[in-house]
């Protein structure tokens, strides 16, 4: 059976978030590549669909020295990878972003379609949570944020309840560019990762290391960052990461990969990722 449903775009975010309230069993479009799959197979069947492209909120790709970079909802992928302020400060994202699917993909999805869908393999959940990202989330009450890391709940889970809408994703202002993003996948421009890995020193010379595909949610592994914190990044430092990383995940067999392929490969792009930050000049 086709899905039926009634299709709204509503132009101000004051009318989409009182068609909300008013209408249960609403589902949000963006860019439309995970709705229109679950639809075609019927997996959901929502009776409205309402499409957020229009709000002038949601259009928005800024970035101000000291508040940081702002992402709207409604900002393609593609155009998130072409920003010179992504390429520029936030290089982990740009990458997660360049290996998202193909350009024909990412000129449809969304980077917030992508947090909101919560795959636990989703690209550029790592790189938000290496950069401290924060979700601002609106409904007909009022607005919030939520701190990346506390946004994912579960596989496909998030805190975000029907009535809201995600406005976008701000991003700090950060002084050092060093950041890298790794991704192991079957097919490449085709598929989720098996494994992906972001990594990035802070200015203050942190770590800061985020997983995608090797638990229920994106992660990052704050009890290694902390171990690794005020050691000078050497390749052996780089190679004991890879192995604590390997052992500090549980990851699932799925029909990506198997678990010790996944733990073996995390391991391998973790060690790979600090050299490469290493080798950018790190210490
Ligand atoms: C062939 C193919 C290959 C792919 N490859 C990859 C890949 O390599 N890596 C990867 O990470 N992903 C991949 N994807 C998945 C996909 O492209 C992304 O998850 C995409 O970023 C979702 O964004 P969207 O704008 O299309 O979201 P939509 O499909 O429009 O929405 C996704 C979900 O989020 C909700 N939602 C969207 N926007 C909001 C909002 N503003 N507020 C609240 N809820 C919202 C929707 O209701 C829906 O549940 C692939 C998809 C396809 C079809």
């Amino acid at each position: 059976m086709l899905s039926r449903f009634d299709y709204v775009k509503p132009q101000t975010l004051e009318e989409a978030l009182a068609y909300l309230a008013e209408n249960a069993g609403t589902k949000i479009l963006a860019g439309g590549t995970d709705l229109m799959v679950m639809l075609r197979r019927n997996a959901q069947m929502p009776e409205h669909i309402l499409d957020i492209k229009s709000i002038p909120e949601t259009r928005r790709l800024d970035y101000k020295p000291q508040e940081g970079l702002f992402i709207g909802a409604s900002i393609n992928v593609n155009e998130v990878a072409g920003a010179a302020m992504t390429r520029e400060k936030y290089p982990a994202l740009a990458q997660a972003a360049n290996a998202l699917a193909s350009y024909q993909i990412r000129n449809r999805a969304t980077l917030v379609g992508n947090i909101c869908n919560a795959s636990p393999g989703a690209d550029l959940s790592g790189p938000l949570l290496v950069y401290d990202a924060k979700v601002h989330v609106a409904n007909s009450q009022g607005q919030q944020t939520v701190a990346i890391h506390e946004f994912f709940t579960g596989v496909k889970k998030t805190v975000l309840q029907p009535v809201d809408i995600v406005i976008g994703v701000s991003l700090p202002d950060v002084d050092a560019a060093d950041a890298v993003f790794l991704k192991q996948a079957r097919i490449r421009g085709h598929d989720l990762g098996i494994v992906g890995v972001a990594a990035r020193l802070t200015a203050a010379k942190e770590f800061r290391i985020a997983m995608s595909a090797v638990a229920p949610t994106p992660i990052r592994l704050t009890r290694m960052e902390e171990q690794l914190k005020d050691r000078p990044l050497t390749p052996e430092l780089a190679a004991w990461a890879g192995e604590e990383a390997a052992k500090s995940i549980r990851p699932i067999s799925d029909v990506r990969s198997s678990a010790e392929y996944r733990r073996h490969i995390a391991g391998v792009l973790v060690k790979r990722a600090l050299s490469q930050l290493l080798a950018a000049g790190g210490i």
